[in-house]
């Protein structure tokens, strides 16, 4: 399976990413994941990437490509992968394609720009590994501290609200038309996000049939 999922910041793609990837046993290749631990360890591409980063841009397609065609190259991705924020933009997916990357699925998740913006201001990320919490919604078992590795857990500076604001007006811009790319080769599938992370898990495995 391969698979895209599409949505605006913080409808919950790295969660169901994280939890497909577990149900399918394929790994999940997220470009905000992985720009954040190149900026954290100041690699060339960290330090190209974190002004756009931080302020809630969007980082150069070149930039982006060059990274997702570095790891698609690697062993894991043989059986199927699920990439999770990428691509972002028209280019992005046309570079997919000129790469023979032939995709099952593009899952968009759909949610209003209201409930994001409540959803993000309770968000907690783990400083080493990534993995995503909410104060309320799915807490840490202990506060400030990622179930999965142990280490800080921390608010990402572009989950601030001015920022959020600005990331959903890229995303309905620039990463939103990807809907109709998709739909216009017959990929394209949509749910609504639902209530609970289980509910919207759910919906998902009924769109994808598994
Ligand atoms: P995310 O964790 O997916 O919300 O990504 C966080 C930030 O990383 C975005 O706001 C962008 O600055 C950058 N980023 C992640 N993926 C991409 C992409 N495919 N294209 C451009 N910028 C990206």
């Amino acid at each position: 399976m391969k698979l895209i999922l599409l949505g605006a910041p913080g409808a919950g793609k790295g969660t169901q990413a994280e939890i497909l990837s577990h149900k399918l046993g394929i790994p999940t290749i997220s470009t905000g994941n992985i720009l954040r631990a190149a900026i954290k360890n100041g690699t060339p591409v960290g330090l190209k990437a974190k002004s756009y980063v931080e302020s809630g841009a969007l980082v150069p397609d070149d930039v982006i490509i060059g990274i997702v065609a570095e790891r698609l190259a690697e062993p894991d991705c043989k059986g199927g992968y699920i990439l999770d924020g990428m691509p972002r933009t028209i280019p992005q997916a046309e570079a997919l394609e000129t790469a023979g990357v032939a995709i099952d699925c593009a899952l968009s998740i759909e949610i209003a720009d209201e409930v994001i913006v409540e959803r993000m201001s309770g968000r907690r990320t783990c400083t080493n590994c990534g993995a995503t919490y909410h104060v309320v919604s799915a807490p840490p078992k202990a506060e400030g501290v990622c179930d999965n590795c142990g280490s800080a857990l921390t608010i990402r500076k572009d989950d601030a609200p001015e920022t959020v604001k600005s990331r959903l007006e890229v995303y309905h811009r620039e990463t939103e038309p990807l809907k109709a790319f998709y739909e216009a080769r017959g990929k394209l599938k949509s749910v609504d996000n639902q209530p609970s992370i289980e509910a919207t898990t759910a919906e998902i495995e009924k769109a994808l049939g598994i």
